[in-house]
């Protein structure tokens, strides 16, 4: 992948984001591209920040630590956003490198990222992940579990929740995935909602992302 074909990828996106929320009658401003970076090396990605991107999206805390302190020392601004499965012990890392967590979805991980939170005074942005096609081999806390795992979050470890997030099956129709993730957070009174990746984020901001994950649409395919 060459840094024109990045860029390139970039401006296509931006363009496509910004399409649709015209026809969703939304703002541009209303929803942030989360460029994922994962299994790229560091070398791909200042082109991208040369071109303005701040928002970056890593799945793994260990390749994550590795990539970015650099690149966030060298430029103002940078957040990252973890977008993969977290383990309890690596919350203390993740709360250290990251903005925003994607992926808070058992009781387990919220202690260990409540004391971590407390312990290090920073607070990360949190979505609960919602595993809305009900997948074995998904992480993510099932729909029907959903309102009593986010009081669980609030009463039980005393955490700011701010929006949910989705990985629709790769087999189905994105929509209803969506819809029903947006539902869940409707009623429950979360503003956030991450979701659409490179195939889907037109559909995701017809049914309200807030933040879209895109890889592969401006790094180019992963091996
Ligand atoms: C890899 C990944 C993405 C980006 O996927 P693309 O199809 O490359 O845009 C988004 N979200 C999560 C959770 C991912 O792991």
């Amino acid at each position: 992948m060459s840094d024109a074909t990045a860029l390139s990828g970039l401006e296509h996106v931006r363009g496509e984001i910004a399409r649709a929320c015209r026809d969703a009658g939304r703002a541009v401003g209303d929803v942030e591209l989360v460029a994922v970076s994962k299994t790229f090396p560091a070398e791909a990605i200042p082109p991208v920040i040369a071109a303005g991107q701040r928002v970056f999206g890593e799945n793994r805390v260990q390749e994550a630590k590795g990539k970015w302190p650099a690149l966030t020392a060298a430029t103002a601004g940078i957040k990252l956003h973890l977008i993969g499965p977290l383990q309890s012990n690596k919350a203390k890392e993740a709360v250290a490198l990251f903005d925003a967590i994607h992926s808070v979805d058992r009781a387990s991980l919220c202690d260990a990222l409540s004391k971590e939170i407390q312990k290090q005074g920073r607070s990360p942005v949190l979505f609960a992940q919602i595993n809305t096609g009900a997948e074995p081999q998904k992480a993510g806390v099932l729909p029907e579990e959903a309102d009593a795992f986010l009081a669980a979050c609030r009463d039980n470890y005393g955490l700011t929740m701010a929006g949910l997030m989705c990985i629709p099956p790769a087999e189905e129709a994105p929509g209803p995935h969506f819809a029903l993730t947006a539902k869940i957070a409707k009623r429950n009174g979360l503003q956030l909602l991450s979701m659409g990746m490179s195939a889907d984020f037109a559909d995701a901001i017809a049914l309200g992302a807030t933040h879209v994950r895109v890889g592969s649409a401006i790094f180019g395919g992963r091996h």
